[in-house]
């Protein structure tokens, strides 16, 4: 995405399309931004799928597209929360009032609260000692402790576990920086009742209007270009790159390079990962591994259960659950169960194939396939009258391909705004800058990414946006 947005932004403020090149390592434009269609005709989003309202740029290109954008369907009261082998709908884990909801050492009154509650609660617990931005826990920065370690000091570690396991990502566990996985938590979390949105037949819609805006401004994205080494010689000099190709090595020469592209694919370029201002700044990210896995199916049974869109959630590896299927805009039957699974259970599925798995379609009896339908089976099992309709098709999508990562979170002991200053310029007089998701103050959404590029064209480009965008 933010290569796509920084190349539209650029042809918009009149340069040369001639001048200027967009080389892509795949053979697609999204990146992160992945939309599949079943056989069926049923489309969803693999990676990112919705925005809130606070993601005013993503917002705007909606809207200067001309592109459909629906409300996402909430949290269903109905959704299923399956831990430690019981399945509670949301509505009965709220009413759970004499009796403990799931088997934690956690009291019925913490486990009724669900997470964001319990997370606002331990928040209020840390008693911060604040001077300016700078959060203090028991008179250390709240920079310098990892995140467990924090939460640790208000909560128990089986709340600490039933937090994680209520919630969907990961990192609660992972020694991740404190301040900002907490500030980005509360961004994202406490967002008050703003509902999210998508659009309608999928997120690609927005890299393809990018794509066409382009297309119609001049400008010709390359594909199958892996740019795998950078030679930096005279800061005056144009800066040597190497491309991997179908075809075999391309060089080209450039004056100034973007390279937008997450942590891992940085680390990869010759001539870059080794300098010690690279190493720096790779440092300071903890990049998540996830797989996403659709199961789809010729009916969205849920219904049956009351369950119109949102998620479910489990400790096992499925982890979250995103249900899709029934909305009036999508005009077909069908549904699609999304399994978003980082962490311990993403490496659970990366285990499943024949040596590995490999996205792309898979068939109803592939291992991954057959697993994850299982897994629904033993959440949603207990409240169906009837067995588990089987799938009908399924796609697996592993996002560290390639050196990519599902997202990006800032690691123990950095300094995020330092590193995204840095990352606009990290060789000092050298025309080569970093931006995307993983070096931006919204990691883990499109907006992240956008906003890195909108940093770099105004602080080193000098592009401002024009007064109308
Ligand atoms: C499962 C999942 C769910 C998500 N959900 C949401 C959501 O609901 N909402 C939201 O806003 N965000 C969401 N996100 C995050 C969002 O998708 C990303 O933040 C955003 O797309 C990142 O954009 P980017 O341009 O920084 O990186 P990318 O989209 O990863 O683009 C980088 C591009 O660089 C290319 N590349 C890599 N190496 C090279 C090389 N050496 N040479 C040439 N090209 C190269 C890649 O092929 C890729 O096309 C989600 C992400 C995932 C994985």
């Amino acid at each position: 995405m933010a290569g796509l947005y920084a190349t539209w932004r650029l042809l918009e403020a009149g340069v040369n399309p001639d001048r200027l090149g967009l080389f892509e390592a795949s053979n697609r434009t999204g990146g992160r931004v992945l939309t599949v269609s079943s056989p069926q005709g049923f489309a969803i989003d693999m990676g990112a799928h919705n925005f809130s309202p606070s993601h005013r740029i993503v917002g705007a290109l909606v809207e200067r597209f001309g592109l459909r954008a629906v409300e996402s369907v909430g949290r269903s009261p109905a959704g299923v929360v399956h831990l430690r082998g019981r399945s509670l709908t949301n509505t009965e884990i709220a009413r759970s009032w004499f009796r403990r909801p799931f088997a934690y050492d956690v009291s019925t009154y913490v486990q009724r609260r669900g997470p964001a509650r319990i997370l606002r609660k331990a928040l209020k617990d840390m008693s911060f000692t604040a001077t300016g931005n700078d959060r203090r826990l028991r008179g250390r920065p709240l920079a310098e402790w990892t995140l467990p370690d924090a939460l640790l000091e208000v909560l128990t570690p089986e709340e600490l576990r039933y937090l994680a396991d209520r919630l969907i990502y990961s990192f609660w566990r992972q020694p991740v920086q404190a301040e900002a996985a907490l500030t980005w938590a509360a961004q994202e979390m406490f967002r008050g009742k703003d509902p999210m949105a998508e659009l309608q037949g999928g997120m690609a819609g927005l890299p393809d209007a990018l794509c066409a805006e382009i297309d119609r401004l001049g400008g010709r994205p390359v594909f199958s270009h892996r740019l795998a080494a950078v030679t930096l010689a005279d800061p005056a000099a144009p800066i040597a790159l190497t491309f991997e190709t179908p075809g075999g090595q391309r060089a080209l020469t450039a004056r100034r390079v973007v390279l937008a592209m997450p942590a891992g694919a940085v680390a990869r370029i010759e001539g870059l990962a080794s300098r010690p201002e690279i190493k720096v700044l790779l440092s300071a990210l903890a990049p998540q591994r996830a797989v996403t896995t659709a199961l789809f199916y010729a009916q969205p049974w849920w219904r049956r259960l009351g369950i119109h869109g949102g998620a479910s959630t489990t400790d096992l590896p499925a982890r979250h659950l995103r249900h899709h299927g029934g909305e009036q805009w999508r005009g077909s039957h069908g549904g699609a169960l999304l399994s978003y699974a980082d962490g311990e259970s993403g490496e659970f599925w990366r285990g499943l194939g024949d040596g590995g798995i490999t996205s792309g379609w898979t068939g109803a009896d592939h291992p991954v396939t057959a697993e994850l339908h299982s897994q629904a089976q033993r959440m949603f099992g207990p409240k169906m009258e009837i067995p588990l309709p089987s799938p009908v098709a399924a796609f697996t999508q592993d996002w560290n391909e390639n050196e990519s990562a599902a997202f990006h979170m800032w690691s123990n002991q950095s300094k995020p705004e330092a590193a995204m200053q840095r990352a606009l310029c990290p060789i000092d007089q050298n025309r080569i800058h970093i931006c995307g998701e993983a070096w931006s103050p919204r990691q883990g959404w499109i907006e992240g990414a956008l906003e890195s590029v909108d940093m770099l064209l105004e602080r080193q480009i000098a592009l401002q946006w024009p007064q109308d965008r």
